[in-house]
């Protein structure tokens, strides 16, 4: 049982195991928070429910699974020795590399040894009597903390559809977001694939490949980019490693989304017709995310918008032969991008294949799941293996899966009933020292998420030093701060055409969820530059409150 000992110094005694912080969640957020707060001399602890750490990568092993951001980019930037020594295989790693990558990353920097795997944190209470926070875990024990971070992930709770017969279903049932760890074989069976976003646009082609037949259920066409995904060679390697600098430069500070790629400052109705196809088509061979930032205004104008969704509309069109199957794989129920664009590797073509055949659930919506197959408009399909592609409860599912009480037991959930409610994504008001990695009103999953994490652990980080060197307890967003932050995070969301989508960035695809445009719009350098001013003005918008204590020094 170590001392309680709070940042600002005070010892304090309590009978539990006591840390500075306890982090919920061991993936790329979680290990990078750990490896800041070592460096701060102060203890903590990760609480992990996998047996391993990584996070999304650990838990999404379907066929198929890769990153849609460029490795050389969807990597972490905190070292450059790791940077410069890790060896991407493919310009989009495959999920086993990712994965690696992860377990290369706890081992280079000894994260394990305060990273308790395969348990669950159940309850985070505030203690205001003590200013401490008590956690509670799936084996039953509850340690304190003065902090509490929350490296929960945005996509990390996957969700089940709760169709009617789901579990007489006589096969066995996967869903893309908690794969098993072993391969699964689908050689001579029938797959259902139900969903069509991102991990069944990566996991159809490969099915494909492999199975008899493959039945995917749409809802909704979605756009997709091809990846144009290839062998990374050492000199396209080492050509990314020299320019490191600029590349982690411009992903931070000047890119909206956190992606190093050249930004026109021409919007798409500038140019003549032969000339934006002539960019598009560039793009399009080029492949990957940066499609949308062919021109600096798809996401804000609809006219456009509406060139590069007809451009990518009439690739699908030359590419699926049978024209009937071809329209239903044309996206009309949103502008492109405003849902999240998929990035993939010969989705459209598999239409092309004897053994893949689409169903438009749309028009005739799965009525039941029968023991052996899936009806829908009165029709049974027959199917051995069902894979449900059905995405997260986004944003807010990992969080509001624990029971968080702040302050006068007020729990998240409670204060969350009509939408996240958060002073940049990074806390809440009434949850003091609670901090949030990636949290709704922070630019999170519109970025390369990697920049978003680094950013924020950094924050943390550097407020936990702040403190310390300020003999500060306890901090929180002020209500005011707090609802002027979610005013400007909703403003702005509506000043583009994200919010006519109906994405989960909405909560859109849980029924009941409230609808609030979750992430911030505004760009990861102007978010980055707002949070730097709000420290530089001793965090503005947050209260800090600390007994009059001498300075310690701190190491950053
Ligand atoms: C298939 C897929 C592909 C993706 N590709 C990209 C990409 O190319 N580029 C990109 O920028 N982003 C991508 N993302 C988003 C991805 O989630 C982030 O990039 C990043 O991995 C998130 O890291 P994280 O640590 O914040 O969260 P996660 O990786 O989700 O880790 C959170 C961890 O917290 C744990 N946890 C949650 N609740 C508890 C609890 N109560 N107790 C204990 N542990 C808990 C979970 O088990 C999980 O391991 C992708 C997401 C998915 C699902």
């Amino acid at each position: 049982m170590s001392a309680v000992q709070s940042v600002s110094g005070e010892r304090k005694s309590a009978p539990q195991q006591s840390y500075d912080v306890v982090v919920v969640g061991a993936g790329f957020g979680g290990m990078y928070m750990l490896h800041r707060l070592r460096g701060l001399g102060l203890t903590a602890r990760v609480y992990e429910q996998g047996d391993g750490v990584g996070g999304t990568w650990y838990w999404n092993r379907y066929p198929g699974a890769r990153c849609d951001v460029e490795s050389m980019q969807y990597s972490y930037s905190f070292s450059d020795e790791l940077q410069q020594e890790w060896d991407w295989s493919e310009r989009y790693a495959p999920q086993p590399e990712i994965l690696k990558y992860a377990n290369h990353v706890a081992d280079r920097f000894d994260l394990r040894r305060d990273i308790q795997f395969s348990t669950r944190v159940e309850r985070a209470a505030f203690d205001e009597a003590i200013d401490r926070w008590s956690v509670t875990t799936s084996d039953g024990m509850t340690v304190t903390a003065q902090f509490v971070v929350l490296a929960t992930g945005c996509l990390s709770n996957a969700r089940m559809p709760d169709i009617q017969g789901l579990s007489s279903f006589k096969g066995q049932v996967y869903h893309t977001g908690n794969w098993p760890h072993e391969p699964v074989d689908f050689t001579g069976l029938r797959v259902g694939v139900i969903g069509t976003g991102s991990s069944a646009i990566q996991s159809i082609p490969v099915i494909a490949a492999q199975a008899k037949h493959v039945t995917v259920f749409q809802r909704t066409a979605n756009f997709s980019i091809p990846a144009r995904n290839a062998p990374m060679t050492a000199e396209e390697r080492q050509a990314f490693r020299k320019n490191y600098p600029e590349v982690r430069r411009v992903a931070r500070e000047v890119a909206r989304n956190g992606i190093y790629t050249d930004l026109p400052d021409r919007g798409a109705l500038d140019d003549a017709d032969n000339v934006r196809g002539a960019r598009y088509e560039a793009r399009w061979q080029r492949g990957g995310l940066t499609f949308m930032s062919a021109y600096n205004n798809l996401g804000l104008d609809k006219a456009a918008n509406d060139t590069a969704a007809d451009f990518v509309r009439a690739k699908i069109a030359e590419i699926v032969r049978d024209p009937e199957t071809a329209q239903l794989l044309q996206p009309n129920t949103h502008p492109i991008g405003t849902k999240r664009i998929c990035i993939d590797t010969d989705y459209f073509a598999s239409f092309n294949r004897p053994n893949v055949t689409l169903v438009d659930i749309r028009a005739n919506p799965i009525e039941e799941i029968v023991p052996h197959g899936v009806r829908s408009g009165g029709k049974d399909h027959e199917i051995d293996a069902l894979v449900l592609a059905t995405g997260f409860d986004a944003m807010t599912g990992s969080v509001a899966k624990i029971d968080i009480r702040g302050r006068n037991g007020v729990t998240l959930n409670q204060k969350w009933a009509e939408g996240p409610k958060t002073l940049l994504g990074l806390m809440t008001a009434g949850f003091p020292n609670l901090f949030i990695i990636t949290g709704p009103g922070s630019p999170s999953v519109l970025s390369n998420m990697i920049v978003s994490i680094e950013q924020h652990v950094d924050w943390i980080a550097d407020c936990l030093a702040y403190m310390r060197g300020h003999g500060l307890d306890t901090m929180e967003a002020t209500q005011d701060a707090e609802e002027k932050w979610v005013a400007h995070v909703n403003e702005v969301a509506h000043t583009t055409l994200y919010p006519q989508a109906n994405s989960w960035y909405m909560g859109a695809n849980i029924p009941g969820k409230p609808r609030i445009f979750m992430p911030y719009i505004g760009g990861v350098g102007v978010y980055r530059q707002i949070c730097n001013d709000v420290a530089a003005k001793g965090y503005e918008g947050f209260a800090v409150v600390g007994k009059e204590r001498p300075r310690k020094a701190v190491a950053s």
